[in-house]
């Protein structure tokens, strides 16, 4: 199984070189060209040395064309299912925005989850294994190539997809420096979104590494009784804590974290729910990002949860607006295709 050379950097580059007799200097030349060819056919733009491209494409060059399944939306989302070289399968989702001339990615850190949130159906699948650097900056260019030929822009991405980032957080961070990096992806440090469910070590090992990407942690309930059904992890890391270090993240930045929250039909979309959300929020500058649910059949522990009606939901966000808080509404995507996360996926190993 060939390693993909989006899993190499620089100096791991640099270092194959020297091992196979050539000059290190070709590594920078090589990558750049490999990502300007976002994940497409590789083609350096110089000459290369003796038999230098043969020994490059020992590497798997051209992720993209590991394409298992691909479905458009009405409303233009795209969502991609990434034949990974193991055989296993990850989903990419690209997103357009408002603009007609932007889009936003979101990726996955994960294959499968180990995290068993109940209404979540990438869980549903369990654990497989972490993602390498590789397979998350393949994502990346297979989104970016999605957004160059719907003559868009890829202008920022989101971690959200299937997986917890703070559990795969070395490969994460090598990719995240891939893509921002001027010299490769480019998209910059602060178009890159890391959304955790609150695994509060990875949140402080974010804070430490002074990066300039964002944060979102999802709640999903304002209370520990009502996430820990909902979030298992909830069990381990109250509320209290998790917004602790997503306090020292934000001090530490200086911009506003993101709390993500999913409004699911009596479970959590209560008026009194919506009152103890903004008093948790209360002088903390986080926006809250109130997600649409996406039903994806019976959860885990038999539960047939449902989206909260579109007058339940402008309720919940009318009092968070009310007691003070920033509270705006995510696009529900794709509702035509799978677009829950881990849907596709799922879908796609129960047909074969
Ligand atoms: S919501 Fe995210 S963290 Fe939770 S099970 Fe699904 S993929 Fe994992």
């Amino acid at each position: 199984m060939s390693r993909l050379l989006a899993d190499l950097g620089r100096s791991e580059l640099e270092q194959q070189l020297t091992t196979w007799g050539y000059k290190p200097v070709h590594a920078a030349r090589l990558l750049r060209d490999y990502y300007d060819a976002d994940g497409g056919t590789f083609v350096p733009r110089q000459p290369l040395p003796d038999g230098l491209l043969e020994r490059i494409q020992s590497f798997n060059t051209t992720p993209v064309s590991a394409t298992a399944v691909r479905q458009v939306a009405a409303d233009g989302t795209t969502k991609l299912l990434l034949r990974l070289p193991d055989s296993r399968t990850v989903e990419s989702v690209l997103m357009p925005d408002f603009r007609d001339d932007r889009a936003a990615g979101c990726i996955s850190s994960q294959v499968g989850c180990a995290m068993g949130c109940d209404f979540c159906a990438t869980t549903k699948t369990g654990f497989e294994r972490n993602l390498t650097t590789g397979e998350i900056v393949a994502q990346f260019l297979a989104l970016r190539r999605e957004a160059r030929a719907a003559q868009r822009q890829l202008r920022t991405i989101v971690f959200m997809g299937m997986g917890e980032p703070l559990l795969n957080l070395d490969a994460v961070l090598a990719a995240v420096e891939r893509i921002a990096d001027n010299r490769y992806g480019a998209l910059g440090w602060r178009q890159v979104t890391i959304s955790s469910v609150g695994i509060i070590p990875g949140i402080d090992a974010l804070t430490a590494t002074g990066l300039n990407f964002h944060l979102a942690v999802s709640l999903h309930a304002p209370d520990d009784a009502t996430r820990a059904q909902l979030l298992p992890v909830g069990k381990r890391f109250p509320i209290a804590d998790i917004l602790a270090a997503a306090d020292r993240f934000q001090a530490s930045r200086g911009r506003p974290v993101t709390i993500q929250y999913c409004l699911l039909k009596d479970v959590n979309d209560s008026i009194a729910q919506a009152r103890q959300l903004a008093q948790l929020i209360g002088e903390r500058r986080m926006h809250v990002n109130l997600l649409r649910y996406n039903p994806t059949g019976l959860s885990l522990r038999g539960v047939a949860y449902e989206p909260s009606s579109d007058e339940t939901a402008e309720r919940f966000a009318h009092e968070l607006r009310s007691a003070g808080a920033v509270a705006h509404f995510r696009r529900s995507r794709g509702p035509d295709i799978d677009a829950a996360c881990g849907q596709l996926r799922r879908r796609n190993a129960d047909a074969s």
